[in-house]
Parts: C-alpha cells; sequence; structure tokens
C-alpha cells in the first residue's frame, strides 16, 4: 500500500478530528501488512479456507532444516536460532523445548508437511525471529486477578484472588530490584472492573500488562499456562483453534509481541519450576482484548489440584514463581532490544 494513501487517509481522519478512526485504521494496516518476501514467494494450499505452505519450503526460507523424526507423524526442525517440533493433524508443536499451541493443525499430504501461514506469520516467526525495536520496555503492569466479592476460583476458603494479589507483590518487589518500574491494577483486596485494569496499565504508561491468575478443573489436572490474545480469524485455543469469523480487537495490534513475551514467561517458569507445560495459548480474555500494549495472563497452577495447591499456597515456591516470571520479562526486553 502507497505511503501516499496512508498519508491521505490520516489526513481525512484528522480533518474529520477523529483520532479513533485513524488510529483504528492503523491498527487494520498493521494487522494487513504484506507478509515479509520470503513467505510471499513460497507456494499456497489453501485448506478449509486457510492457507498453508510446505513447511519443508518455509523452513528453508527462515534458514532452518526440516526432517522427519517419525515419518508422516512427527517433524523436526532445526536452525540457527530454534528448534521447532510439530506434529502431523495436531495443533501442538514446541518451540525450543517450550510447548506452544498452533492456531490451526499441521497437515500431511502425500508425506509432505504443510503448516498454516497463520502459525508461520502470528506463532512461530515472532518467536524465532522477533523484529527488533527501541520500543522501551521499562514499566510493567502486574494485574492480580480477581477481587472484591469476584474471588476467582475457591478451593474452602482459599480464593484465587488472594494468591494472584501475594504473587503480584512478591513479582513487583523483584522487578523494583531488577530496575523495572511497577504499576497495579490493584494494591489491596478490592474490587477493579475488568475493562478498567487495562485502561489503568495505559494511563500509567505501562509497557507490558501481566495479568496473574491461577486455574481450577478436574482434581487431577495440573500444570501453568500462558495466554495471549488470538489472532483475528482464529478461534481460542481451548475452543478448538481453527479458523473463525473474529474481527480484530485493540490488542491485536500487538501480536507479534503478545506472542513473544508469552513465550518467554512460559518458557522461564517451564524451567525453572516443577510445572507441567500446559503450552502458550491464545484467547479472548477481557484484559488481553483490551490492552494496548503487549499483553500476557499467567495460569500459575491449579487450586484444584491437591499437590499444586500446596505449591500456590507456599511462601517459598510463589518466591520461585516471582523470580521466573521477571526472568521471562527480563528475557522478553533482550529479544526485542537492538543490538
Ligand atoms: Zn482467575
Amino acid at each position: 500500500m502507497a505511503v501516499s494513501f496512508l498519508n491521505l487517509v490520516l489526513r481525512l481522519c484528522l480533518l474529520r478530528g477523529n483520532m479513533r478512526t485513524a488510529a483504528a485504521f492503523f491498527a487494520m494496516v498493521l494487522l494487513t501488512a504484506p507478509a515479509p518476501a520470503a513467505l510471499r514467494n513460497l507456494e499456497r494450499m489453501t485448506v478449509s479456507g486457510s492457507d498453508y505452505v510446505r513447511l519443508a519450503e518455509w523452513a528453508e526460507s527462515a534458514g532452518c532444516a526440516m526432517k522427519w523424526n517419525k515419518k508422516d507423524r512427527e517433524i523436526d526442525v532445526s536452525g540457527p536460532s530454534a528448534r521447532l517440533n510439530f506434529s502431523v493433524d495436531s495443533r501442538r508443536a514446541e518451540i525450543s523445548g517450550v510447548s506452544v499451541w498452533l492456531c490451526l493443525p499441521v497437515i500431511n499430504r502425500s508425506g509432505v508437511p504443510w503448516i498454516s501461514l497463520t502459525d508461520v506469520g502470528s506463532t512461530i516467526e515472532p518467536v524465532i525471529s522477533p523484529h527488533k525495536s527501541q520500543a522501551r520496555v521499562q514499566t510493567v503492569c502486574l494485574d492480580p486477578g480477581h477481587g472484591g466479592v469476584d474471588t476467582g476460583e475457591a478451593q474452602g476458603r482459599n480464593y484465587e484472588k488472594k494468591y494472584t494479589l501475594l504473587l503480584a507483590r512478591e513479582t513487583a518487589g523483584l522487578l523494583l530490584e531488577h530496575g523495572f518500574q511497577v504499576v497495579m491494577t490493584r494494591t489491596n483486596e478490592g474490587a477493579v472492573e475488568l475493562s478498567e485494569r487495562p485502561q489503568l496499565a495505559a494511563r500509567r504508561g505501562a509497557d507490558v500488562f501481566v495479568s496473574l491468575h491461577y486455574n481450577a478443573a478436574d482434581p487431577s489436572v495440573h500444570g501453568v499456562e500462558v495466554f495471549c490474545v488470538a489472532p483475528p480469524g482464529v478461534n481460542s485455543s481451548d475452543a478448538g483453534g481453527g479458523k473463525a469469523i473474529h474481527p480484530a480487537e485493540t490488542g491485536n495490534a500487538q501480536d507479534n509481541r503478545n506472542v513473544l513475551l508469552a513465550y518467554h514467561v512460559l518458557k522461564s517458569i517451564a524451567h525453572s519450576l516443577p510445572l507441567e507445560d500446559l503450552g502458550l495459548k491464545r484467547s479472548r480474555f477481557e484484559v488481553l482484548r483490551l490492552a494496548r500494549m503487549p499483553a500476557i495472563l499467567i495460569e500459575g497452577g491449579f487450586l484444584s489440584n491437591p499437590a499444586e495447591a500446596k505449591t500456590i499456597y507456599d511462601p517459598a515456591f510463589r518466591k520461585r514463581m516471582a523470580h521466573a516470571i521477571v526472568d521471562g520479562i527480563v528475557a522478553y526486553k533482550e529479544a526485542v532490544a537492538p543490538p
């Protein structure tokens, strides 16, 4: 799209005094920006309305090599910056040992694996070859989930809202020690509206937004998962992924950074704590949809699993979790910093 056309549209929006229209237009342009040259040159196949490319061809274009690990079932892609693992007909993948849920499954056609362009562009490349920028990563907004009458998950009188606040306080202290500035969406037991949380982060100049939660499910389920907002046009991970009609949200303007931040924080937690890695997932949680800065939501374990609940109640384990979160934010900051 010609720059002069962008200028024209921006001027028209500004002339009409409509900054919101201008911002929305540029968010749309960013979201529909053409694929990099290497991707554009790859042959495509359309499967159920989604564009796919040959995994081997994409790997080569990214300076990596592909090989079958188990014929027609598991695939390895390795290169200087990452080691990737994929399974046929599955959305579950690994990037350097960290579980990542793809938006669409990898498919096998006559012994040739194909991957969706959506995942190449919005899941894999932003993580293995992040775009560098001068944008600062200095102020972290911590968002302790729930509060007030919204207790979150509960096991007896052990409420999620209490443990998310304790984790936020622990994490805030460590972030300050590492030279970050910290904003908290709540510092006490009180309630805060979901929509108010990302707004507060924006007002206070936060560069990243980290929402803290604990999970509940069947007692046998345990582990950690880190969410970022689902890209436009695909379902959330827990809804099964796949193509769907979902327009772009405010948070989608940061898609490449969202997935990179989620990856580094999950990697840090999964590598340093004895918690099962349930993976990087996409969702449309309100705080992630509305965030104007890179944003993630950590589900740091299951209150409903008796063994994991003990770790959530344990101050020493909480301190380790806070360390892992901070180390993940530091890794993200280093990943985006210019050389
Ligand atoms: Zn929660």
